[in-house]
């Protein structure tokens, strides 16, 4: 790439593992753009002054108001001893989604934001004509029409290994000559275990990801296979086909980071060693390339790549999300949002791991489960998510738990 720098860059989630990853490869690749502002949650704020000095953004919000002042000391304290202004400061969600809509066309906005707070954030980005680079599937999965209605053609760049994978290997295939999707899965720490073995399973071994270093939730989905299962749906709506023609392949060497099935019988696979910097790095520069971005494979030494199927009746996550895909209505909105009470309640010791999964199916199974009408907008869909929430918490301290 060349020419001057007058693209502009807004982070959402810059401490977090896609967003500490995202700017290394600014660092490297200054010429992508320019940081214009940073969005994080504000549990890291010695993090956030190193990459304020490194990168000089204009604007830095925190979300969390509890969390700012511990943060803006961390950023003035580092600027002031580097003679440098520091990046004007706001706090709370509100400021979180302006910042997502505050570049427009020739910008890009990457989501890197965990769970579906990153809703707004995306359909903010969205509006205002900005390139999107999303991470964070969960507003995807959860807005689902909501987002792709309000998606210019191209406008979403994924940033999600198996999806970036699709997208290259669908450059020049029609969509009609797409026969289905092949998205493949590492499997998670506990591939091969009986629902027996699942029954004890602690959140440290849950966070062993055999393959890939990622945030607390994202890997804990890895364990349950609800991430894959999200990322069925992720991939129904960006690449818009139903999820029966959305397969999912345990491939546990994450080498093969995907494929497309054409209706010739072809089928096409994008493959590099694991690592997420190829992602980011092909959404933010997208159609250009990066020379030397990340290692690539090796063929000169030896090594096999399998394929096998997934073990549904142990991993019950995919199953459960199909169902409430095809549902539409906003139970996705209900199957993310349960998810999400749930991870935090296995880290604090009151969900056991199979419950995790028993608890989304449960509350989609509750009779009383409102829907959100297409027409009824993202207010529709939240109240829905406010819904699960609380009936998931209703589950979770019933005394016959
Ligand atoms: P993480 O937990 O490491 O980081 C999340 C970041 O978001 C942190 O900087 C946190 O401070 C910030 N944050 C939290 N709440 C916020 C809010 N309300 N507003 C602004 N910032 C907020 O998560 P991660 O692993 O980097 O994943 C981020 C997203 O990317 C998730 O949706 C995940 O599913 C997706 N993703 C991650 C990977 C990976 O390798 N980590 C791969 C594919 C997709
Ligand atoms: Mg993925």
């Amino acid at each position: 790439m060349t020419g001057t720098v007058d693209r502009r860059l807004v982070l959402l989630g810059a401490t977090g593992s896609i967003g500490a990853q995202a700017l290394d490869v600014l660092t490297r690749y200054p010429q992508l753009a320019r940081l214009h502002g940073l969005a994080v949650g504000g549990s890291r704020p010695e993090l956030v002054a190193a990459q304020v000095l490194a990168h000089r953004p204009e604007h830095l919000v925190v979300s969390d108001p509890e969390r700012a002042e511990a943060v803006e000391a961390a950023v003035h304290a580092a600027c002031r001893d580097a003679a440098q202004a520091p990046p004007r400061l706001e706090t709370g969600q509100d400021a979180v989604i302006a910042l997502a809509g505050a570049l427009g066309e020739g910008d890009v906005v990457l989501n890197a934001i965990t769970g579906s707070v990153g809703l707004l954030p995306t359909l903010a980005a969205l509006a205002s004509g900005a390139r999107l680079a999303l991470a964070n599937k969960e507003s995807l999965v959860v807005g689902g029409h909501l987002v792709t209605d309000a998606a210019a053609p191209g406008q979403i760049l994924p940033v999600d290994s198996e999806h970036t994978a699709i997208a290259q290997a669908l450059a020049g295939v029609r969509h009609e000559h797409i026969e289905h999707l092949v998205v493949t899965a590492s499997g998670g720490p506990f591939r091969g275990r009986s629902r027996e073995q699942l029954a004890a399973v602690t959140p440290e071994q849950a966070l062993a990801h055999p393959t890939w270093s990622m945030g607390r939730v994202i890997t804990t989905n890895s364990a349950t296979l609800v991430n894959k299962a999200l990322e069925v749906i992720e991939a129904c709506f960006q690449f818009d086909l139903p999820e029966e023609r959305v397969e999912v392949v345990v491939h546990p060497q994450s080498i093969v980071h995907s494929m497309v099935t054409l209706v010739d019988g072809s089928t096409i696979a994008q493959a590099s060693p694991p690592d997420m910097r190829h992602a980011i790095g092909w959404a933010l520069a997208h159609p250009e390339k990066l020379p030397g971005l990340a290692a690539a494979l090796d063929f000169r030494t030896a090594q096999s790549w399998t394929f096998e199927p997934v073990d549904e009746e142990t991993f019950d996550a995919i199953a459960l999300a199909r169902a409430a895909h095809r549902e539409g209505g906003g139970a996705m909105a209900v199957y993310n949002a349960v998810n999400e009470e749930a991870v935090d309640a296995f880290f604090t010791g009151d969900l056991d791991f199979l419950g995790i999964t028993g608890l989304i199916r449960a509350v989609l199974e509750h009779p009383g489960r409102p829907r959100a009408e297409r027409a009824g907008g993202v207010e529709a869909l939240l109240a829905v998510e406010a819904w699960a929430r609380s009936a998931a918490q209703a589950l979770l301290t019933a005394p016959e738990r």
